[in-house]
């Protein structure tokens, strides 16, 4: 089942908290929320959505069910839960956390509710994300990958360190390794140092795990580079405390890079990062003698965009544009927003002949699939310019592919020309 169809459903009979509750989880997840103020109304929707429901969100005193009753059933259906609560009572919190929810909270706080809005987000986002768990032991193996999957990561394991290395060569998305201390061939301390050679902190969370009461251990791992370290036997929710929040940090981490590099409306490199990057694919090309293309794009009459749908669905059809060039295109080749509706590409090792190829095709997509909008398709085309002559500098490069585009732009548009001196 996608990613895109899965749903969380709100059981809670106060009206205020129920709406605030799926207003946030809407804005903030983008996905479909179902909601219930009873125990029979949520046995209904359960029964409708066998697979979908990967989040519950439960009030303990319902109408019909004044004693948490609701918690059983979820968790009956295997559909985590987490648990409002209107008291922080101790005993209240052990016995849902031995039923096995994942978490609870005082829902009279508002920081709570934001809590598990963050809390939802992260299990919703964490179907994309890889562990990798790194010990010997098939036991603590398995427990800590259960403990994982309960968070919906993905895991994989290893039983030691060189076997954990050739594992982040092959799986270059993995984004938290959790690794024991002692183990045969290679220990925790020197797989930690090994990872760092290519991965630093910010992006690849590793959290470091053992039995051992000696304080050396801790600090050895952190040393060497650990993110973080647990000592066993932990508590589960202490395990889980420190996951997340070490996925939240890479997380952020990521959101602030890409915010310095990327286009906000297109989610498309920006210029600065086009340049900078661009110029070190330049003079490697040069130095190498490695093939680089330069291509302009620009949409046409965007303007008239504008002025007949306005502004938003101009920036709509920005988005569209920004998605079919990115299909159109292979991974190691850069995208970026210029401005406005003008677009950079840069590829390496593209034959002069496949050059004519992927513009043309790049080109012939954008004209054939129009914006799909609720009542109308708007048709886009686009012009595109490019060239694939390494001259004396990348500025010149992509005045050169700029000028092709003002050929195409003034001998009909929705053409792609090859800059000739
Ligand atoms: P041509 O075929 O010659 O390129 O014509 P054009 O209308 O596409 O070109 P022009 O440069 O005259 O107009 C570009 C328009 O793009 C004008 C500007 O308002 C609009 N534009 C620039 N940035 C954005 C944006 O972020 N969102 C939206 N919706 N429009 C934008
Ligand atoms: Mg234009
Ligand atoms: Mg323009």
């Amino acid at each position: 089942m996608s990613k895109k169809s899965k749903k969380i459903i709100v059981v809670e009979d106060n009206r205020a908290i129920n709406a605030m509750l799926v207003d946030s989880l809407k804005n903030e997840l983008g996905i479909e929320i179902a909601t219930a103020t009873t125990l029979a109304e949520s046995k209904v929707i359960v029964e409708k959505n066998p697979k979908s429901l990967f989040l519950a969100i439960l009030d303990l005193n319902l109408p019909d069910a004044p004693k948490g009753e609701v918690v059983d059933y979820m968790l009956e259906n295997s559909i985590p839960s987490i648990v409002l609560t209107a008291n922080t009572d101790d005993c209240i919190q052990s016995t849902f956390v031995n039923k096995g929810v994942i978490d609870y909270v005082n829902k009279s706080n508002l920081n709570e509710i934001q809590y598990v809005v963050d809390t939802a987000r992260r299990l919703y986002e964490n179907f994309d994300r890889k562990a990798l768990v790194v010990d010997d032991s098939d036991v603590s193996r398995m427990l800590l990958a259960t403990l994982l999957e309960k968070q919906n990561l993905k895991v994989l394991e290893a039983i030691n360190g060189v076997q954990a290395l050739k594992l982040l060569k092959i799986h270059k998305d993995i984004s938290l390794v959790i690794t024991d201390y002692n183990m045969p061939k290679m220990d925790g301390m020197e797989l930690i140092y090994n990872i760092r050679k290519d991965h630093s902190r910010d992006e690849l969370a590793v959290i470091g795990i053992s039995s051992t009461d000696d304080n050396i251990v801790s600090v050895k791992l952190l040393k060497s580079g650990a993110n973080d370290f647990i000592s066993r036997p932990f508590a589960h929710e202490e395990f889980n405390c420190r996951i997340n929040q070490n996925i939240d940090a890479i997380t952020n981490y990521k959101k602030v890079r890409d915010a310095s590099i990327k286009d906000y409306l297109t989610d498309l490199y920006n210029r600065k990062y086009m340049f900078e990057t661009g110029t070190k694919l330049f003079h490697n090309a040069k130095r190498d003698n490695i093939k680089l293309t330069a291509a302009m794009i620009d949409i046409d009459h965007f303007k008239r965009v504008n002025d007949t749908h306005g502004h938003h669905v101009g920036d709509l059809a920005l988005k569209h544009v920004s998605s079919i060039l990115t299909e159109e295109l292979r991974d190691g080749d850069i995208l970026a927003r210029m401005g406005g509706e003008e677009f950079c590409i840069l590829c390496i090792n593209l034959e002069t002949a496949s050059a004519a190829i992927v513009f043309e095709r790049a080109r012939k997509a954008i004209e054939e699939n129009p914006l799909a909008l609720e009542d109308l398709d708007i048709a886009i085309t686009i012009s595109i310019g490019y060239t694939s002559d390494l001259v004396d500098s990348l500025d010149q490069m992509i005045n050169n592919a700029d000028s092709a585009l003002y050929d195409a732009k003034h001998t009909g548009r929705n053409k792609v020309v090859s800059f000739s001196k």
